[in-house]
């Protein structure tokens, strides 16, 4: 079963606009909007397109969110696209049709086609779109003018980037987890946007088993609420948080069913050293999900480590499963 935490919250998220939409609702983060502040100002100042921006970040931190505040800030135009999907007529027809300061949001860019990479560099850099008329090798480039845009790219994989695609990115901002605090008040705030009773503890609760990230502390809200107003009168305490959690399969580092599959295979079926491409088998996940999606956090909390042999379960995972006595560790 395929791990879903991209972009189920839309509907909700419409529903009691719950996405920030300017920087200073923007929770955390805070040297990062700092700097975005400065850019932004500065490129207001010169009455010039914001420089190109890569915003780097395992998924949920608030990458597109942050796109999408920029162009609020800049008053600008906003268009998007998906990096792997993207062909070039497409990038053709966007990029023409962008006005001046438009911002361009490209979601896992680290995952468009190379020759479409290509096709950006002249865009990004002279404003320009090389266009062949013709086929094959006589055919004519007819470099075509672009407004002054700023494209925004958003990357799980900063290090899948080609150097000279990257290096025509002006600023980078890296997306940190967010701590448990930062969590609450996003908690918070939804709450009461949902008209929604959760006390201050129950928040920390919630908070604590987000994983660092601010999608899953609203799927997780989200959880609670349905399970308070069912099985409750809609109030969120902490003992009925705790209880909503345990029910959704939860834990108290916030782990689910499918990342205890994911570190049961590792020590179960490898004797807690492992390949992506087996493990990725053995708990029928696609790999790029298993490397994007479930190790980060699990590589963040040192459950995992990357060793040249593979994947390595560490005590802290076996002790959290339960197990005891592993001795193929740290061989
Ligand atoms: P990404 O593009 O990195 O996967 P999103 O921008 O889609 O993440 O954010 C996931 C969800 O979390 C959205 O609902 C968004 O509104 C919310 N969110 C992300 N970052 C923040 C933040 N710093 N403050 C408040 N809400 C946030």
């Amino acid at each position: 079963m395929e791990k879903q935490i991209e972009h189920f919250l839309d509907e909700e998220e419409n529903q009691y606009s719950l996405r920030p939409q300017e920087l200073s609702e923007f929770i955390g983060q805070e040297k990062n909007k700092e700097k975005l502040r400065i850019h932004i100002e500065a490129a207001g100042q010169r009455n010039q397109a914001l420089e190109h921006v890569l915003l780097v970040g395992p998924p949920g931190l608030g990458k597109t969110t942050l796109a999408k505040i920029i162009s609020n800030e800049m008053s600008s135009g906003f268009k998007s696209a998906v990096g792997p999907s993207m062909i070039k007529i497409e990038l053709a027809t966007i990029l023409t049709n962008l006005a001046e300061g438009d911002v361009f949001f490209i979601d896992e860019i680290h995952r468009m086609q190379p020759q479409i990479q290509e096709t950006l560099y002249p865009a990004m850099e002279d404003y320009k779109l090389d266009l062949p008329v013709g086929q094959g090798p006589s055919a004519d480039i007819i470099p075509v003018p672009l407004s002054r845009f700023t494209l925004i790219g958003a990357t799980t994989r900063e290090g899948l980037l080609a150097a000279p695609f990257r290096d025509r990115f002006g600023i980078r901002i890296h997306l940190d987890y967010y701590t448990v605090e930062e969590l609450k008040i996003a908690i918070l705030q939804n709450s009461e946007k949902m008209n929604v009773e959760v006390e201050d503890n129950a928040q920390f609760e919630i908070g604590l088993r987000s994983r660092g990230t601010m999608r899953i502390a609203k799927n997780l809200l989200f959880n609670v609420r349905d399970y308070a107003s069912v099985k409750y009168d809609g109030v969120v305490t902490k003992d009925i948080a705790l209880e909503a959690l345990n029910f959704f399969q939860i834990d108290e580092l916030g782990l689910d069913e499918q990342d205890r599959d994911y570190l049961r295979a590792l020590i179960d079926k490898f004797d807690g050293r492992a390949g992506l491409k087996s493990l990725a088998v053995a708990i029928s996940e696609d790999e790029r999900t298993v490397e994007e999606v479930y190790e980060p956090y699990l590589i963040k909390i040192g459950f995992i480590s990357f060793t040249p042999t593979g994947r390595v379960a560490t005590d802290r995972a076996y002790n959290h499963l339960g197990y005891k006595n592993q001795t193929l560790l740290e061989l």
